[in-house]
């Protein structure tokens, strides 16, 4: 019953962020008739000249997000760092290849999964995400998860929980753990640049994959001691 309640509120909040979002879009004549575009590739080249946040002044390229556009699995980070803002591609730095290896070791190539952030501009010093850049910015991603209409919604670290589900409280009381949202299932685990800095702490994102793997009835592949 607590959880029904949960994955309610969810949907609910998802829904009010995005009408709400919208309300904000139309008030500043940025929203065509019939809201945001209704394929990946219009909805990227909408994003690419987005100035609804101050993080255009200083961004180099939008990082709108890559991968199959109909994939089962999205992964969601925070927001592009120094090199995804470079070349404007999500997750290619450090982290981004940690992220890779944690796709294969699931069994999948990059390419087949779908891998974008909450914020698509990168926030000065990699600061962490403000509210207002959120609240502006998390339109693109619902309507990614809907257009993709992935099966799960792999939420990497608590900037990415946050927004999507609205919990505030630690991660890893929650990670592992899924979660109903949007007509999907988000499952929270550790952002790679935590793991980076807390190796130890891999063993319980693998745990975490291999639950997303049993959720989308694929083989779980032996992992190779690293
Ligand atoms: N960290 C993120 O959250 N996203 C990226 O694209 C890169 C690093």
């Amino acid at each position: 019953m607590k959880e029904l309640a949960g994955d309610l509120a969810r949907t609910l909040r998802a829904r009010s962020l995005y009408q709400g979002a919208r309300r904000v879009r139309r008030a500043a004549g940025g929203e065509a008739p019939g809201g945001l575009p209704g394929d990946l590739e219009a909805l990227g080249k909408e994003a690419s000249g987005c100035t609804a946040c101050r993080l255009c002044e200083g961004r180099t390229t939008v990082v709108f997000g890559e991968g199959n556009a109909s994939a089962e699995v999205l992964f969601v980070g925070e927001a592009p760092g120094h090199h995804e803002d470079q070349q404007g591609r999500p997750f290619v730095g450090r982290a981004g290849q940690l992220l890779t290896q944690m796709i294969v070791a699931m069994g999948y190539r990059r390419e087949e999964v779908y891998i974008a952030n909450v914020l698509k501009c990168r926030p000065p010093n990699n600061r962490d995400p403000a509210p207002d850049e959120v609240e502006r910015c998390l339109p693109y991603l619902l309507r990614q998860i809907e257009l993709i209409r992935p099966k799960v919604v792999c939420a990497l670290g608590r900037h990415a929980l946050r927004a999507l589900t609205g919990y505030a409280g630690a991660l890893s009381r929650v990670r592992g753990r899924p979660m109903a949202f949007l007509g999907t299932t988000v499952m929270p685990t550790f952002h790679p640049a935590y793991l980076l800095r807390n190796p130890a702490a891999k063993r319980d994102a693998w745990e975490d994959l291999k639950q997303v793997l049993r959720i989308l009835g694929r083989p779980v592949p032996r992992r190779k001691n690293r």
